[in-house]
């Protein structure tokens, strides 16, 4: 296979004033939104069964055999503005035939060519399988919604079908403290994300401490929206997500990244509070607020079918196949045709937003058309 796109690209270091994954880079190079981001759903196994848990219907017992690396790596090699890409699943490291076969030539890749890496895992198997990603991966993206073991035990296995024990789940939950403690100490980027629901939105700056005090070096903070598993579970509400936010933002520890993403406030809101809100989050130190890549920079694959989705959520049915297409066309066909891109395709420079993510728009504004809004601070 010829690698078109080996080559090193020089690109500026990651950090608050340089996140590769916001789209707002790539619009305002391109002056369109360009693929710039492919995330790989690897594998479809795990050991915890979350209540939020972002692909939760399609977790399975055992899984089919996968697309070839070999195309996988060729349809990367094709995207002619790749700056990132994620892998996801599942636990992706739950096989460890799946870390040595798939993730670390992945990684490999992308780090030849100069691509930023992020992988999500649960962290809670052996530290091993971690360890050999150290050379390769940018950011190591987890999950952290707790207080403390009991909390863990109860979102963690909420779907699990069959009750399990709670030594079982400590022991879990110790592991992924320690693991992310160790790896952070080698010098892993560790992000932690924490989601904003019925459970958390009360408890965020304790959350955020042990977060801190597990050594991770970003604290990424999303609302929780009503998609696969997290369907039924209550809705906040927009004032309660506020007041999470503010007490969040008081509490921290303003010398550690946080990052903010798929928020539900925009700089064309009339609602004053919101508007308040997205100032206060412009002006903190060390606070970025990420735009939505879902769809607007990056695409979504399927590793075993090489279906094409916007997001890993998978409630918008796939809009092609690796099998047969480049990843730019696809995605191009998406950005120009696709009715759902339309609804929600805006665009204010000044406020540096790209529009609400798909999920956004349908929980909290079925009835606003965006795209007659603008910003007004
Ligand atoms: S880009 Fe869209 S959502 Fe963002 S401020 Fe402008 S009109 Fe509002």
């Amino acid at each position: 296979m010829s690698i078109v796109n080996s080559a090193t690209q020089i690109y500026p270091s990651m950090s608050p004033a340089n996140d590769p994954w916001d789209p707002i880079h790539s619009l305002r190079m391109h002056g369109r939104h360009m693929l710039t981001s492919v995330e790989m759903t690897i594998t479809n196994l795990c050991n915890m069964r979350c209540e939020h848990c972002a692909v939760g219907d399609s977790l399975v017992m055992k899984e089919p055999e996968q697309i070839p690396l070999e195309l996988m790596l060729r349809r990367l090699d094709e995207v002619e503005h790749l700056r990132t890409i994620s892998i996801t699943g599942g636990e992706p490291t739950f096989r460890k035939q799946t870390v040595e076969d798939k993730i670390i030539p992945l990684l490999r890749y992308a780090s030849e060519r100069g691509i930023k890496t992020q992988i999500n895992s649960n962290l809670t198997l052996d530290y091993e399988r971690y360890e050999q990603l150290l050379p390769y991966l940018d950011v190591m993206h987890i999950s952290f919604n707790y207080t403390g073991p009991e909390d863990f035990h109860e979102v963690g296995f909420a779907r699990s079908g069959h009750p399990v024990r709670r030594e079982v789940s400590d022991r879990m939950y110790h592991a992924m403290i320690e693991n992310t403690q160790r790896l952070s100490a080698a010098g892993m980027f560790i992000s932690a994300e924490t989601m904003i629901n019925y459970r958390t939105h009360e408890k965020l700056p304790e959350i955020h401490k042990l977060i801190l005090d597990m050594g991770c070096q970003r604290h990424e903070v999303h609302p929780m929206y009503a998609a696969d598993f997290a369907e039924g579970l209550p809705v906040l509400s927009l004032e309660d997500m506020r007041k999470g936010i503010h007490s969040l933002l008081d509490a921290r520890d303003p010398k550690v990244w946080m990052l903010f993403g798929t928020l539900p406030f925009f700089a064309c809101s009339n609602v004053m509070e919101d508007l308040e809100l997205v100032r206060r989050l412009r002006k903190e130190p060390m606070v970025t607020v990420r735009n939505d890549p879902d769809g607007r920079n990056r695409v979504n694959v399927n590793m075993f079918t090489g279906d094409v989705f916007v997001t890993d959520f998978a409630a918008i049915p796939s809009f092609g196949n690796v099998m047969g297409e480049k990843l730019d066309d696809i995605f191009n066909k998406w950005i120009d045709t696709h009715p759902l891109n339309q609804t929600v395709n805006c665009h204010c420079d000044a406020a540096a937003c790209c529009g609400p993510n798909l999920l956004v728009s349908d929980m909290y504004y079925k009835q606003t058309d965006f795209k007659s809004r603008q910003a007004i601070i």
